[in-house]
């Protein structure tokens, strides 16, 4: 089992452990690499796109602290699959996908396992969702250069981001807006798809 896995690796938050237990990963991973659903690695979920290993996904949702009254945005939808852990330890997902084919079919997949508390948006997520800031979280799950500043600028104040930043060289940065600034810290090197851009 995967959890334990995760587990071993230093994921110790029972919440986040009982969320990934919890998510039918298969559900969310075309038909053809369901058997590497389970397995720690990141799998292809087309347009050259990627589900991220487990680890990440726990590694990451562990660092956000997701409380059960948070609003959270997260800026990648990819799959689905990490909107659908965050959607079981907060009380709202907003989400959004620059592939319009990798956004339908991830509401499609949210809607079909009755995920009331998600809303999937086709789109370039630069500029955040305004109409529903700020954000208690905001995760990134493709990696900026730099982390854009209207994501910064809707964190709620004492609210976290958790953003892979670089290209060549990647860090998973944690940012904290507090009452006296914002502060960025690195934790672990990692690999992400690029964050792009749209027209
Ligand atoms: N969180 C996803 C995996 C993310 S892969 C999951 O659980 O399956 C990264 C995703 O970010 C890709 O689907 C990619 O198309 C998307 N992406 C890249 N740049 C983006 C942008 N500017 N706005 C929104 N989505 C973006």
């Amino acid at each position: 089992m995967v959890a334990d896995q995760i587990q071993r690796r230093g994921i110790t938050d029972p919440r986040v452990l009982q969320a990934m237990r919890d998510v039918p990963r298969h559900r969310f991973v075309p038909a053809e690499f369901e058997r590497l659903a389970y397995a720690d690695r990141p799998v292809p979920i087309g347009h050259e796109q990627t589900i991220s290993q487990p680890y990440i996904v726990a590694y990451m949702t562990a660092a956000l602290g997701v409380e059960r009254t948070h609003a959270v945005l997260e800026i990648g939808t990819g799959s689905g699959y990490q909107a659908a852990v965050l959607a079981r330890l907060a009380r709202v997902v907003y989400t959004i996908e620059i592939v319009p084919e990798l956004a339908r079919r991830a509401a499609a997949t949210l809607k079909a396992l009755g995920y009331t508390n998600v809303q999937v948006r086709a789109g370039d997520g630069y500029a955040g969702w305004p109409a529903y800031a700020p954000f208690d979280r905001i995760m990134v799950t493709a990696a900026p250069d730099e982390i854009p500043q209207p994501l910064i600028d809707q964190l709620r104040a004492g609210g976290r981001m958790v953003v892979p930043v670089g290209s060549a060289e990647q860090w998973m940065t944690i940012v904290e807006k507090t009452p006296s600034g914002v502060t960025e810290r690195r934790t672990i090197p990692v690999r992400f798809v690029p964050f792009t851009r749209g027209k």
